[in-house]
C-alpha cells in the first residue's frame, strides 16, 4: 500500500517537473518570440534583438541606459518611456505609477514591457548620452556628522559628457543582510573635470546604497555607475535665480554655481540652503566666496533649530518664512530647487504666493 502511494507521489511530482519543463521551453523555443526590432525616436535608432527579455533590460544591452532605480521590480517608476506600437497591454504593475495622461499617452515602465513583437519608442534624447562606466573611489571625505562627498576616478570609459545638475545613478555591492541595489545621486563636480565624478551623499539610517557607501565602500574600490540622466539644468535665459537646497541638495546647485563661475554666466542670483543647526553647514567660506566671483550673488544659509543664545548671526527659520524679506515680489526669477519634497512643496508653495509661474520652477525631488 505504502509503495503504491510513494509510486504515485514519485509519478506526480515527475510529471509536474517534466510540464514546468514543457512549459518553459515552450515559452522559450515553440512560443520563440523570436527576432524582433526596437525601434528608437522614429528609426535614431534601430536594434535587433531575440524577443522574450524586457524592454528595460534589451536596450541596456544595446546600449541606451533608461534609469532605473529598483533593479527592474516595477517599483521605482523611473524606467517610463513612450511605447508608440507594441508593448502589449498595460500590466496592474504599471498602473499605480502612470497618470491618467501618461496612460493616454502610451508611457509605460521599461521594466515591466517584455518584447514579444516589433516596438516602437520614444525616449528624450539625452538617454543616448548615458554609458555605463566603471570607475574607481578616489577619495570619502566628511562634510557635516551625516554627509559626506565622494569621489570617483572613471576608468571605462575614462571620461563622461554632462550638464552641471544632472544625475547618475550609483550601483552599491551587496554586504551582509543587504542586496546590491541602483540609487541615484547628483553630480556635485563640473562638467569640466570630465574625469572624475564627485557626488555629495547624505547617510540615510537603515539605508541600504548609503550605508554601502559610508561603512562599506573603501577607496581604490571600483565601482559600477552610468548616466548622465535628467533635465535638471540651468535654462539659458537671462531671468534672475533663485537657488533653493537642504542636506545633500547642495549638490546639483554647487556643481551649477561654480559652473556659471567658470563659464562667465552672470545673473542676479540668491542661494538659499536649509539646515537645521549650524553643524549641517558645508562648503560656507567657499559659497560666501562666491558672493566676490559671481556678479550680484547672495547667499543665505538658514538654520531651522540652531540654539537661540549661540553666536549665529545668520537668519533663523524656514526658507519659506526668508524668501520674502529677500525676494517681495518673484515673477522674474526662475526658481531651482533640490533636496526633500517637503522642503521643495513648500517653497514652491511660497514662490507662488510671490508670482512665479510653476513652469518656471526647475527641481530634483530625492525621494
Ligand atoms: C534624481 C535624484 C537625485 C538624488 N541625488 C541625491 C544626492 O545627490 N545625494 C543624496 O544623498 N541622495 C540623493 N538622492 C537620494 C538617493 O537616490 C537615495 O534615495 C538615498 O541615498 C537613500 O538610498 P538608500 O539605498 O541608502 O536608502 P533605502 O534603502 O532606499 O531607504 C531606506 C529607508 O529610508 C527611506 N529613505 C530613502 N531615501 C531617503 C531620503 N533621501 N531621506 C530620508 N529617508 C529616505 C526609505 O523610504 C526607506 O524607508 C537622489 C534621488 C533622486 C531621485
Amino acid at each position: 500500500m505504502l509503495a503504491s502511494i510513494l509510486t504515485a507521489l514519485v509519478f506526480l511530482t515527475a510529471t509536474t517537473l517534466i510540464l514546468s519543463l514543457l512549459l518553459i521551453i515552450a515559452e522559450k523555443w515553440i512560443l520563440n518570440y523570436g527576432p524582433c526590432t526596437i525601434d528608437v525616436n522614429n528609426g535614431q535608432k534601430v536594434i535587433d534583438i531575440q524577443g522574450g527579455s524586457s524592454l528595460l533590460n534589451s536596450l541596456s544591452e544595446n546600449e541606451i541606459f533608461i534609469p532605473s532605480a529598483c533593479g527592474g521590480r516595477g517599483s521605482c517608476a523611473y524606467c517610463k518611456v513612450k511605447v508608440t506600437q507594441g508593448g502589449g497591454p498595460l500590466s496592474p504593475i504599471e498602473e499605480p505609477y502612470l497618470s491618467e495622461q501618461e496612460i493616454k499617452d502610451n508611457v509605460r515602465l521599461s521594466c515591466q514591457v517584455k518584447v514579444r513583437e516589433d516596438i516602437k519608442i520614444q525616449i528624450p534624447d539625452e538617454l543616448f548620452n548615458a554609458r555605463l562606466f566603471k570607475a574607481v573611489t578616489a577619495s570619502k571625505k566628511m562634510l557635516t556628522y551625516d554627509i559626506m562627498e565622494l569621489g570617483f576616478d572613471l576608468v571605462e570609459p575614462d571620461e563622461i559628457e554632462f550638464t552641471a545638475g544632472q544625475y547618475i545613478q550609483l550601483e552599491s555591492r551587496e554586504y551582509k543582510g543587504a542586496d546590491s541595489v541602483i540609487r541615484a545621486y547628483s553630480i556635485s563636480s563640473l562638467p569640466s573635470e570630465k574625469k572624475k565624478i564627485e557626488l555629495i551623499m547624505r547617510r540615510v539610517p537603515e539605508g541600504i546604497c548609503t550605508t554601502w557607501a559610508f561603512d562599506h565602500l573603501k577607496e581604490g574600490q571600483e565601482v559600477s555607475l552610468s548616466g548622465p540622466y535628467g533635465d535638471f539644468k540651468l535654462q539659458d535665459t537671462d531671468a534672475p535665480a533663485i537657488f533653493i537646497a537642504g542636506g545633500s541638495g547642495m549638490a546639483p546647485i554647487w556643481s551649477i554655481l561654480r559652473h556659471m563661475h567658470e563659464k562667465n554666466i552672470n545673473k542676479k542670483s540668491y542661494y538659499f540652503f536649509s539646515g537645521r543647526i549650524y553643524d549641517d553647514l558645508f562648503f560656507t567660506d567657499e559659497l560666501f566666496g562666491l558672493e566676490k566671483k559671481l556678479s550680484d550673488f547672495k547667499y543665505v544659509p538658514c538654520l531651522t533649530r540652531e540654539p537661540e543664545h549661540s553666536s549665529w548671526k545668520g537668519e533663523r527659520g524656514r526658507i519659506p518664512e526668508i524668501l520674502p524679506r529677500y525676494i517681495p515680489d518673484a515673477q522674474e526669477y526662475e526658481a531651482y530647487l533640490c533636496g526633500s519634497s517637503a522642503l521643495i512643496e513648500a517653497c514652491c508653495s511660497k514662490l507662488s504666493e510671490l508670482g512665479l509661474k510653476d513652469e518656471k520652477m526647475y527641481f530634483d525631488k530625492f525621494e
